[in-house]
């Protein structure tokens, strides 16, 4: 599998760029900004773009997906409980002083069970409420990584106090969900360094039972 993350735009939202080797298809996880720098490593990887997705629609996480989309002519994949919260992204950008990057549409919604494929690459869709209403991650079993949005962070979890958050979502998704994949389990979260599940079961503060 070729996985790429490139942290994007002033705050630094880990995008990930998912390939497979053979067929060169791919698919991009939360395109935020800086797309030139994206298009540069599917260039590098003579990657075909199939899929973007994201993980929850924050600013930082979607600003670049409909450039990357009409560029691809992929299709863009988010869960429908955040479709209110994308019809904020004026508000957001107000918020943190960014330009707005005008409507996003949304091709398809993804929810748990269901599955996001490049080529012989596949990942698991686990919907993990509480940093938003439609907050998810992507657990690729093979390769045993998850893309943890920001539900799960090194050291953290995913802010509440935002509309659509609930901590008590996030501890429900972080315990059922994803604390039930293998210690393990690499984890690429939406901001700042990688991490393991082992690890954070262990070490997070927010997670360790007392
Ligand atoms: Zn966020």
């Amino acid at each position: 599998m070729i996985h790429e993350i490139l942290p994007v735009g002033p705050l630094q939202c880990n995008c990930s760029i998912i390939g497979d080797e053979q067929s060169h298809e791919a698919m991009v996880i939360d395109p935020g900004d800086d797309i030139e720098q994206v298009f540069a490593l599917i260039k590098k990887h003579q990657l075909q773009v199939k899929q973007i997705i994201i993980t929850h629609a924050h600013i930082d996480h979607v600003g670049g997906a409909m450039k990357l989309r009409a560029a691809t002519g992929a299709p863009i994949l988010l869960n429908q409980n955040d479709y209110a919260l994308l019809k904020m992204l004026d508000v957001q950008a107000a918020w943190l002083g960014m330009t707005n990057p005008g409507k996003v549409a949304i091709d398809q919604s993804l929810g748990s069970g269901d599955r996001v494929s490049a080529g012989c690459v596949e990942g698991n869709v686990l919907h993990t409420p509480g940093h938003s209403e439609g907050s998810i991650c992507l657990y690729f079993p093979t390769e045993k990584t998850l893309i943890a949005g920001d539900t799960l962070f090194a050291g953290s979890i995913g802010r509440t106090d935002l509309p659509g958050g609930s901590y008590q979502k996030i501890m429900h998704s972080l315990h059922h969900g994803v604390l039930a994949l293998p210690d393990e389990t690499v984890v690429v979260p939406g901001h700042g360094e990688m991490t393991t599940i082992g690890q954070e079961r262990q070490n997070n503060p927010f997670l360790v039972k007392r």
